[in-house]
């Protein structure tokens, strides 16, 4: 009796883990462009409310800062950066929001956590030192990263390797478990980001092709599935290599049995086609299918 008391309270465990607890959990699309200077919207970022606090922030594109600002966020609510990969249009906003802490009171430190670096980019520990270090861009910020200075709150730093294609658990709290997968954005060290947050998968495709083939895995029966649609169908060459039409999204979705499904990182050569996109997606998936736009708000799907 004992023994299926202790079974069955395991199972029970396991079934609440696993219910996705939605109307706690929401994303705020604070930038839905990609790198242009026409699209009239501010570059990637996201981010991940919990509970009504603004938890974690995934890349702080251009024009994010602003949008940030404007969710009402707390900002010492704040406890995670995830990167995506370094391109400006996912971090040049990063020394604004570890400027800006200044004014908050901010007491806790920031961890944060991006790709292993190549001759084209940084690694993120690098990336942060050429920022904030004594002989690096911001100097007077360097307490920030100096863990033996008085700061009141210190950024610590993690990469998470690109070199080999499996997913890979990163970090857990009280609060949420990070995993992260490589994917091929042309020669750039690039991730996907897995969030589990109140039992709800939510998934970042960040810039990519597909070429590895690793999204899908990593997005397996996720509540949402945040994919970037830099391109339409017809794309070739440059922008083919960096990222994927609309059919490559519709059969990661439909693979992966996502319950939900969001196009960010829209470009003016996607703007005007949606119709189509729709329906290049639909041959393949058939789930709900948004597309984002600024201060947007996404629950996860279920
Ligand atoms: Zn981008």
């Amino acid at each position: 009796m004992k023994t299926f008391s202790i079974i069955f309270l395991m199972l029970f465990s396991l079934a609440t883990q696993a219910t996705c607890q939605k109307d706690r959990v929401r994303v705020q699309v604070l930038g839905s462009g990609g790198p242009e200077l026409t699209d009239q919207r501010a570059s990637t970022s996201y981010l991940i409310w919990l509970d009504d606090k603004g938890i974690i922030l995934l890349d702080t594109g251009t024009g994010s800062m602003l949008n940030y600002e404007k969710s009402n966020a707390n900002p010492n609510d704040l406890s995670v950066v995830l990167f995506s990969h370094l391109h400006v249009d996912h971090s040049a906003e990063l020394p604004a929001l570890i400027k800006g802490f200044y004014f908050t009171g901010r007491h806790r430190d920031l961890a944060v956590f991006g790709p292993t670096g190549n001759s084209l980019l940084p690694a993120t520990d690098k990336f942060i030192e050429r920022l904030f270090s004594s002989t690096g861009l911001y100097p007077y910020l360097n307490a920030y990263i100096d863990s033996s200075s008085q700061a009141s709150y210190h950024i610590k730093v993690r990469n998470v390797d690109v070199t080999k294609k499996q997913v890979r658990f990163v970090y857990r709290n009280a609060q949420m478990a990070l995993s992260a997968v490589p994917v091929h954005h042309g020669p750039l060290p690039a991730l996907a980001w897995k969030i589990d947050i109140a039992g709800c998968k939510l998934v970042f495709s960040g810039d990519m092709n597909n070429q590895f083939h690793t999204l899908a895995g990593l997005a397996q029966h996720a509540n949402l599935l945040i994919a970037h649609h830099a391109i339409p169908e017809q794309a070739q060459g440059v922008a083919r290599q960096l990222h994927m039409p609309p059919s490559e999204i519709g059969r990661i979705a439909a693979e992966a049995k996502v319950k939900k499904l969001v196009l960010s990182h829209r470009m003016t050569r996607t703007f005007g086609q949606e119709v189509k996109t729709r329906k290049q997606i639909a041959k393949e998936y058939s789930g709900t299918v948004l597309f984002a736009n600024d201060m947007d708000i996404f629950h996860p799907g279920y």
